[in-house]
């Protein structure tokens, strides 16, 4: 039998990478995954909170609320420790308008141009959270943990993939290919996490 499950984000691309996760890790046809496009009203929902699992919650407790289905969400981002911490959950909006990539990758470049090599760490965070109707909640957290290069590197991937050259890699996030970045991506490692809860939590 398969159950129902909730991703709750608009984004589609999200809903193929989780479910291709969750076939992987527990078999194809154990979770039929759902995304907010199969709920036509479904309100915006601000993130206000100030980590990424907290951000994941408030996502996901909506989801279940309103839905009634077990609902999954994940909030993710970069985080410079020169920068202590940030852009963090503000990763998204670094440079004002939502969602510009390329504005927010030079932002972060331009602040940190004179941080000298061996302080240009960081990692990019992501929470992922199981929320279900009965109100028990699972949080787990994955982490890339690399440095912040002073130029842009590759073409693939989105964000701050192309500055980021994870620990042990020779190529940026932006150079691997989709399956090499799921491996070793903050996201990967999460979700990975999360189908272990999800298999025990959802009924057979
Ligand atoms: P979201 O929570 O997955 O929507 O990610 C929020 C923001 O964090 C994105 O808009 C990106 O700026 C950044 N981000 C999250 N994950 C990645 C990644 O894997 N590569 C590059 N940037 C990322």
């Amino acid at each position: 039998m398969s159950s129902r499950l909730l991703l709750a984000t608009a984004n589609p691309k999200k809903l193929v990478e989780l479910q291709r996760i969750l076939d992987n890790a527990l078999g194809s046809g154990r979770v039929d995954l759902v995304g907010l496009g199969d709920f036509p009203d479904y309100p915006d929902v601000p993130e206000t909170g100030l980590t990424f699992g907290e951000n994941a919650l408030i996502k996901a407790r909506e989801g279940a609320s309103r839905t009634g289905l077990p609902t999954v969400a994940d909030d993710s981002g970069l985080a410079v420790d020169a920068l202590n911490g940030m852009p963090g959950v503000f990763s998204a909006r670094w440079a004002g308008g939502h969602g510009d990539d390329q504005a927010n990758l030079d932002l972060v470049l331009a602040q940190i141009g004179d941080v000298p090599d061996e302080h240009r760490g960081g990692a990019f965070v992501c929470a992922a959270v199981l929320v279900l109707p009965n109100g028990r909640e699972h949080l787990v957290e994955g982490k890339q943990r690399g440095q912040i290069l002073r130029a842009r590197r590759g073409t693939g991937g989105f964000g701050y993939d192309p500055i980021f050259l994870g620990e042990g890699q020779s190529l940026t996030n932006a150079e691997l290919s989709p399956a090499e970045k799921d491996a070793i991506s903050h996201r990967g490692k999460a979700l990975r996490e999360l189908a272990k809860v999800i298999a025990k939590e959802l009924p057979r």
